[in-house]
């Protein structure tokens, strides 16, 4: 019976952390009968951001899909204006800019990172260009000095996409604090979470006036609670991207363990790591690698799966209980995609990587037995 039990054991692609104390900090909030947004809890969530990641201001909003909007706003992209970003990323990056007409312009990734490549950003940029959005792809950093210094020479905005990126470094800056304006998710399939949320980081000061104002529909609602004007009343575009208290209360909680679940995490990746070495070094796979201008953060762990299928390694760890999954079908192949974007690149690492790379559970659930459970059935679909 009992070894039945162990057999079966699932061990899981994903399990979102939920300790006591975010159950407890959301019970308070009956005391301080306030539910909706820019509260106690959202306050002391932006002060840990700005402190931890040294932004000049952390707005929280209700997913980093509505903090890319609100770049999006903030940059008053039009229709025809162009962004430079990868194509092996979440759709959010793109759609964000897309729904204001905006065009995403496509280039290639550095085969190394999975991060957009530096070289190949130059030659994407025409006159309509406005801002180049670099995603550091499972909390590995891009190299931004070479980005920094093209949207210099260029006058374009930066935004990092640093949804999977919170606690990892370039050249021990924290990321989201290098970029005009960076976002944060804590979606439940991050690091950190709230269930459904994220943030907009502003470093340029000359957007957060209206950032705030975006963010309240449009609204001076800020200043009105500020006693700075005597009525709010409409003055911009924007929209209801606030996160309610109930989740802030929430993230708070996790954000007092945060460095913990990054270590746990990053202990997770370097069993991984050690254990997989010798199936890369028969060639069979490539593992992750972390440039040594990155800061990790554990956010996930990948290997490239080279001399056999993808699908049947899938299958395979699915009837040992053992999930897996891939990603991110290319967004200049998807069916919007190929309408309403421009490659301005080839496409072959991005198109290699999305058929080859698998991810591997990953979650602070996970035991070091479990780990061995998974890199053995590798080892045993390999023959190795
Ligand atoms: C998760 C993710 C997003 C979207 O985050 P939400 O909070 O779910 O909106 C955007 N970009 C990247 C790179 C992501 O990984």
């Amino acid at each position: 019976m009992r070894s039945k039990m162990i057999k079966k054991r699932k061990i899981s692609f994903n399990s979102p952390y939920c300790g006591k104390k975010e159950i407890e900090n959301i019970k308070k909030l009956s005391s301080l009968r306030y539910y909706s947004g820019n509260g106690y809890f959202t306050k002391k969530c932006s002060g840990w951001i700005t402190k931890n990641i040294k932004c000049k201001e952390a707005l929280l909003v209700h997913s980093c899909t509505a903090a890319l909007e609100m770049c999006a706003i903030l940059l008053d992209i039009k229709k025809g204006d162009e962004i430079i970003m990868p194509s092996y990323t979440f759709v959010s990056t793109a759609n964000a800019f897309a729904m204001r007409g905006g065009i995403p312009v496509f280039v290639d990734i550095d085969p190394l990172t999975l991060n957009i490549d530096p070289k190949n950003i130059k030659n994407a940029i025409s006159k309509n260009t406005k801002a180049i959005v670099v995603v550091h792809y499972g909390g590995v950093s891009c190299d931004m000095d070479p980005i920094l210094e093209i949207a210099k020479t260029y006058k374009l905005y930066v935004i990092e996409d640093a949804a999977q990126a919170i606690l990892s470094t370039y050249k021990g800056r924290p990321l989201g604090s290098i970029g005009d304006l960076a976002t944060l998710s804590f979606h439940e399939t991050k690091n950190v979470h709230c269930g459904e949320g994220g943030a907009l980081l502003i470093n340029n000061p000359k957007f957060i006036r209206r950032a705030k104002i975006i963010r309240d529909k449009g609204t001076n609602r800020d200043l009105f609670n500020k006693n700075m004007v005597k009525k709010y009343t409409w003055v911009d575009l924007g929209s209801s991207y606030m996160l309610s208290e109930i989740n802030a209360a929430f993230l708070y909680a996790q954000f007092q363990k945060a460095k913990k679940i990054t270590t746990q995490r990053k202990s997770i990746f370097n069993l991984y790591h050690k254990q997989l070495k010798i199936l890369e070094q028969k060639g069979l796979i490539i593992r992750a690698k972390i440039p040594s201008y990155s800061g990790f953060n554990g956010h996930i762990y990948y290997i490239q799966i080279l001399k056999k299928k993808r699908l049947d390694l899938i299958k395979y760890l699915n009837n040992k209980s053992i999930m897996s999954v891939f990603h991110y079908i290319p967004l200049h192949s998807s069916s919007f995609g190929k309408k309403n974007t421009i490659t301005r690149s080839k496409m072959n690492y991005t198109n290699a990587t999305s058929n080859h790379l698998l991810r591997l559970p990953m979650h602070t659930n996970m035991s070091n037995r479990d780990i061995k459970k998974v890199t053995i059935a590798i080892f045993n679909f390999f023959d190795a």
